[in-house]
């Protein structure tokens, strides 16, 4: 069982590990485009794609690992944790 709280570093090697290059948060509930994050080649910059501008803003806002690894940490459901370990490779 992995541990479960993890720090941004963890997310930051696991995506180098994995070539994770974006994480799909959810969907726009006006258009279904996929909002998330995506990462720079290098692992060092993340940002959120905001995607289409149905709230007024397409942007790229800038964001930490520490967001990344917030957005797991807080998970409650036990299926959507399994999926997130899948998806980032956590055993
Ligand atoms: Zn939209």
């Amino acid at each position: 069982m992995a541990e479960r709280i993890k720090s941004p570093e963890d997310f930051k090697e696991a995506a180098k590990a994995n070539g994770i290059s974006k994480v799909d948060s959810h969907n726009c509930s006006i258009c279904g485009y996929t909002v998330g994050y995506q990462f720079s080649p290098n692992y060092e910059e993340v940002k959120f794609d905001h995607g289409c501008d149905c709230t007024g803003r397409y942007i790229k806002s800038p964001r930490t690992w520490q967001y990344v690894a917030d957005d797991y940490n807080r998970q409650s459901s036990e299926k959507v944790i399994a999926e997130m370990n899948k998806f980032w490779g956590f055993e």
